[in-house]
């Protein structure tokens, strides 16, 4: 996100991968004072994360007012495949995403995904991304704040003040990953709490870890993870609810130790995170000490920066029709966000062709006479 938020504003930098270079990393956390990357160092600024809002105020462009045809929030594979179909359909189009690619990024073994037995989310995402470049679009990195109607016209306003206005949009900011809801988790995010294993991973060398959750995703990272730390802990606050290609790589690996029924009851360290407390359904507590802990325990809707805007579900997720129509004429929505119920690469993809679709029609219908 950060190299390509650079790329595109022709700012010349040196990018170090800290998970190959240890030197970099010990400088990294000396400088940053946590663990999570990226770090992005403008002079004497220092800046933790894709913080879309300084590196839009250090070197970001003024967007003109003009209005555009279609508004896609969200460039995961839902926002670039509706993108890749509006500008097929010659729609003046603007995508607005605080990264592109989205969760897929975050898998690092895709095999369901049609036309690739297997291929990592990264590689899988770049390829959607180039498709993307080769077209007339604008990809802005930024985040969407809020957004309201205004006579036929949607008014869009991001975390870097920039105001755009569009006939019409697509919905497609996917979902982020639950907290813990235990004191302190902000203050360990990046210092040993994470919630991205294939960024923060590799920090984690020889280290021991401990992983949240029992779904797929869980199990996944905890595979990853016993590739790389010294030992795993998986915590699980119930029972395992993971697919079987899952369970059985489990329970290969002789460096994971699985703790059913098992909660986080505390964080504890100075700066870093250096234990944490965990109880059994007996209530009895104990101290684990690690190095860190990756959070895998499932997702929220993005649908806060809606607050009355579009028909929601009781999950918060977007209700849409078999179309991707929302409740609001021109609004629509597509991938994760929305009350589909299967949360999956390809039906993200196909739901976000659709969704395109009906915007074409929407315009053609409502403002070409
Ligand atoms: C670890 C992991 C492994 C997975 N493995 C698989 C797999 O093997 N196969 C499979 O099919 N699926 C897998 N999935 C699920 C898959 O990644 C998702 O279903 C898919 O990415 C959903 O796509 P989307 O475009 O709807 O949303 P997302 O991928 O969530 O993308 C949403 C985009 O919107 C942006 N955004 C959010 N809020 C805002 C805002 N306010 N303003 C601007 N931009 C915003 C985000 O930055 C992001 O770019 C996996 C997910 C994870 C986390």
């Amino acid at each position: 996100m950060a190299k390509a938020f650079l790329d595109k504003h022709g700012v010349p930098y040196e990018s170090i991968d800290v998970g190959e270079d240890t030197g970099a990393a010990k400088k990294m956390i000396e400088l940053s004072g946590q663990r999570g990357v990226p770090v992005i160092v403008v002079d004497e600024e220092v800046i933790v994360g894709f913080d879309s809002q300084r590196l839009n105020n250090l070197f970001g462009e003024t967007v003109q007012g003009e209005i555009y045809d279609v508004l896609i929030v969200g460039a995961g594979p839902a926002g670039l495949t509706a993108g890749v179909y509006c500008a097929r359909k010659m729609l003046n189009t603007v995508i607005i995403s605080e990264n592109i690619g989205g969760q897929a990024l975050e898998s690092w073994a895709i095999e369901n995904y049609m036309g690739y037995r297997m291929i990592s989310g990264e590689d899988l995402m770049k390829k959607f991304e180039e498709q993307i470049r080769t077209l007339t679009i604008h990809l802005e990195l930024d985040r969407v704040v809020s957004i309201f109607k205004e006579n036929d016209i949607f008014i869009i306003r991001t975390i870097s003040e920039k105001t755009l206005k569009a006939k019409s949009l697509i919905l497609a900011q996917g979902n982020r990953p639950k907290k813990l809801g235990i004191a302190n988790e902000e203050q360990y995010l990046g210092r040993g709490l994470s919630i991205c294993s294939t960024c923060d991973g590799p920090l984690y060398k020889e280290k021991r870890v401990a992983v949240v959750g029992g779904g797929n995703s869980a199990l996944q990272t905890a595979v990853e993870m016993s590739e790389i730390a010294q030992s795993v802990h998986l915590i699980v606050r119930n029972r395992i609810r993971a697919d079987a290609v899952y369970l059985k790589m489990l329970e290969s690996r002789e460096n994971i130790q699985v703790l059913v029924n098992t909660q986080i009851t505390a964080l504890h360290g100075d700066k870093f995170l250096s234990a944490i407390t965990i109880r059994n359904e007996n209530g009895e507590e104990r101290n684990l000490d690690l190095d860190g802990i990756f959070i895998e325990i499932g997702w929220l809707p993005n649908t806060d920066i809606l607050d009355g805007f579009v028909s929601l579900n009781e999950k918060k997720e977007i209700s849409i029709d078999i179309n991707c129509h929302t409740s609001v004429e021109g609004v629509f929505a597509a991938g994760d966000v929305s009350a589909v119920k299967s949360k999956q690469i390809i039906i993200a993809a196909g739901d976000g062709a659709k969704a395109a679709l009906e915007a074409h029609e929407y315009l053609l219908k409502s403002f070409i006479q």
